[in-house]
């Protein structure tokens, strides 16, 4: 039988092997209450009973502002990535899905560097999860888009690598392990939501009428979406003659997203939800197809006026106007 077996007993020194692999950062709770990843300096902070942390772990490999571009000499040069060893653990399915569907946005054709040396430095280990009423991933979801992931199981976490780097953790960390029975092959149904019907973004549904008619365009349902990726690049000059170009976070709830030289695509909330379902549940081209909804349920429960956009996908027959 293969060691494959930590016993709970075994976390803080299995956590201290980790820190061999890069900087450590793990779910923790703030002092007002908010669960998030941060640096884990010691252990005891350590939150494995998380539902979902306020921000996904996309902080990590897209920073909420970044210098893409730096010009003080008279020439652009390309900004520092930030990237270093970096371990992220406890992280859930859902979310190691969200970092998946990243990496074919960012890691596709014309790699992004700065994701690329972030995400070439990473470290994912993931952990199952218990679900709550806001989760909608399928109950027998096991992600492997990770390097490693522990199962809670009984007294502890049975162990499967995913990868090089996950095999090399294991090894590091044998002193540690116990042998297990077989590991069951992972467990993964398929993606959260099926492919959306394009033709919804043109649809006089009732539906969007009653979510228009509430929303505030706060944005905070894409904040906080592990998948949501919109960006805005700016340029800043200096006073003596440089600039540097900065790539931060845009949101397409906000009016000013769908601005081009004057004139606005999208100026009604109706229009900027439709683009959101459109661009979650059908994708855009090359993805087009493909939901990059990972239903870690995080929209859901922020938005302040209680707006699902999963009642769209019933059909509309079902739905009581
Ligand atoms: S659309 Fe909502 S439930 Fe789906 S991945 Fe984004 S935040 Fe999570
Ligand atoms: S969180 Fe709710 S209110 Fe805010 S932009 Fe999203 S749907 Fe609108």
């Amino acid at each position: 039988m293969e060691k494959n077996f930590l016993k709970m007993t075994r976390l803080v020194q299995f956590l201290e092997t980790l820190r061999l692999f890069g900087e450590l950062h793990a779910p923790t709770i703030s002092e007002s209450g908010v669960y998030r990843f941060s640096p884990l300096d010691d252990p005891a902070e350590l939150r494995l009973d998380y539902h979902r942390t306020q921000i996904p772990p996309k902080k990590y490999l897209l920073p909420f502002r970044e210098e893409i571009l730096h010009n003080a000499t008279g020439s652009y040069r390309e900004g520092h990535s930030g990237a270093k060893d970096l371990v992220l653990f406890g992280v859930h399915s859902c979310d190691l899905e969200g970092i998946a569907y990243l990496d074919r946005v960012f890691l596709a054709d014309a790699a992004d560097p700065g994701y690329s040396a972030r995400r070439s430095r990473l470290t994912l280990v993931g952990v199952s999860c218990e679900p709550d009423d806001f989760c909608f991933c399928p109950e027998e979801r096991e992600s492997t888009a990770c390097d490693l992931f522990l199962g809670a199981s009984g007294e502890g976490f049975h162990l499967a690598c995913h990868s090089a780097r996950g095999r090399a953790v294991v090894s590091a960390a044998d002193h540690l392990l116990e042998q297990g029975p077989p590991l069951p092959p992972p467990r993964f149904s398929g993606p959260c939501f099926p492919p959306q019907d394009p033709e919804l973004r043109f649809s006089d549904h009732p539906l969007w009428q009653k979510f228009a008619s509430t929303c505030v365009s706060c944005g905070a349902c894409s904040v906080c979406c592990p998948t949501c990726y919109c960006f805005d690049v700016r340029e800043y000059p200096t006073l003596s003659g440089g600039a540097a170009r900065i790539r931060e976070w845009d949101n397409c709830l906000f009016v000013t997203h769908g601005e081009v030289a004057g004139a606005n695509f999208r100026p009604d909330r109706l229009d900027r939800l439709r683009f959101r379902f459109l661009h979650k549940y059908c994708g855009f081209t090359p993805l087009q197809g493909i939901s990059s909804c990972v239903g870690c349920g995080r929209c859901k429960e922020v938005c302040p006026v209680d707006i699902d956009l999963r009642e769209l996908t019933v059909t509309p027959k079902r739905v009581q106007p």
